[in-house]
């Protein structure tokens, strides 16, 4: 075997946001870190998402607190990696009454959080958001903890940083084909390490597939569209949520109201569950829109997006927003791994390696704070 000699402290496999997360968390306590990624650059579900950096969809508790490390996370990468970052909060808009019912349960719920979320009237939630449509709005939830990011920015830049500040060391366009700790194969060299971190995203086929197989673990396919910059500088101020979105975070799953609009949802509009689609809207430095999505599951994605569910989630959208152009610029999708019922899928499939995944569609959210967690963990092994 060639270059026997390669050695590092922490190995991890994929620059996505859980594998740059972990990378950074070794860092900082001083390891010598590697990360590998098959790809020239991460173009996996990690520069494919929204952006949001999203505490309001988790539930309280240790979920709540893991965002809100994250968050802070994010700010302060933000300014250090120069990478745009909107800490701008949220809006989720309501517009019957059984919206309203799980808005306002969800409020009374939450007021002993640290930053808890408030009901707002119609007038001031388009004081919010000049982008929300006041005719029928009933009111709104207010929410000061997210913020947006550009995760093909972001995520780009965070890897020259991690190099320059901490000393990681890259290898891009670089698999890893073999592990058997503590060596590893990567792009046909032998690496050894103390611990090797497996962040491999929803690629269940490449190393231990019989841990996936055994496991719950599975794929989903989001479809999402992004708009040209909007004219004249048109900013809608804060990311958008209508009442689809109630059904999707677990957050708001503890509120007994939640049981009857799914219902109505599912009888009046079909399309919505079977498609997975709930309806949100972000907008970037470059005044665009991003706009999604479709959840669609199972190991063998489409390869092909469909028309048909970009025009429920546009006919849907014009139902609770106004804005300047809906032209669409731009439509892709992204797969993230998701272990139903779980919020990651962590596990060890040999002493020395961990496998971290499936953050399914919070790994913006979580994995800065779950790394910390992950690292602190190992460092106590
Ligand atoms: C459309 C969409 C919208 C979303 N919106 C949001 C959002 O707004 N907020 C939020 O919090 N989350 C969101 N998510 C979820 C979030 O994007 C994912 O949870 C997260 O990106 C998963 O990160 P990852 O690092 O596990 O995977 P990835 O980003 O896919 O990275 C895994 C990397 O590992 C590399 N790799 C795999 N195997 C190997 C190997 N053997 N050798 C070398 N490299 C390898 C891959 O090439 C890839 O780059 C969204 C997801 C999608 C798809």
């Amino acid at each position: 075997m060639e270059n026997a000699g390669h050695v590092a402290d922490i190995a991890v496999v994929g620059a996505g946001i859980v594998g740059l997360a972990h990378a950074l968390a070794a860092a900082k306590q001083g390891k010598r870190v590697v990360v590998f990624e098959r790809h020239a650059r991460c173009v996996g579900a990690s520069i494919r998402n929204f952006g949001m950096v999203w505490p309001i969809g988790q539930p309280t508790g240790p979920l709540l607190a893991r965002a809100l490390r994250s968050r802070e996370i994010w700010m302060s990468l933000a300014e250090q990696a120069r990478f745009h970052i909107n800490p701008c909060g949220s809006l989720h808009v309501a517009y019957r009454p059984d919206e309203l019912a799980v808005l306002e349960e969800f409020v009374a719920q939450r007021q002993s959080v640290k930053i808890p979320p408030r009901m707002l009237t119609a007038e001031d939630a388009r004081q919010k958001s000049p982008a929300v449509s006041t005719q029928g709005l009933l009111g709104a939830l207010w929410s000061e903890t997210e913020a947006i990011v550009d995760p093909r920015e972001a995520i780009a830049k965070l890897p020259d940083y991690l190099n320059q500040v901490y000393g990681v060391e890259f290898h891009f366009n670089t698999v890893v084909t073999d592990i058997a700790h503590p060596t590893l194969i990567a792009g046909g060299e032998q690496w050894t390490a103390e611990q090797i971190l497996v962040c491999s995203g929803a690629d269940f086929e490449t190393l231990y597939p019989e841990v996936y197989n055994a496991s719950n673990i599975t794929k989903v396919k989001l479809q999402m569209m992004r708009t040209a910059p909007q004219p004249e500088g048109f900013n809608i101020g804060v990311p958008l949520c209508g009442g689809l979105t109630l059904t999707h975070y677990a957050a708001f799953a503890d509120c007994s109201s939640l049981g009857s609009l799914k219902t109505r949802i599912e009888q009046e509009t079909p399309h919505f569950p079977q498609w997975g689609i709930h309806v949100m809207v972000s907008q970037n430095a470059s005044g665009e829109l991003i706009i999604g999505d479709t959840h669609e599951y199972g190991n063998n994605p489409d390869p092909f997006d469909r028309a048909e569910p970009n025009r429920y989630i546009l006919d849907y959208l014009k139902g609770f927003t106004n804005v300047p152009s809906l032209d669409i610029a731009e439509t892709w999708h992204g797969v993230y791994a998701k272990l139903p019922g779980k919020t990651e899928f962590i596990a060890q499939p040999e002493p020395g390696v961990t496998i971290v995944t499936a953050l399914s569609g919070a790994g913006m959210t979580l994995s800065f704070g779950l790394a910390e967690e992950v690292i602190a963990d190992l460092n106590a092994d």
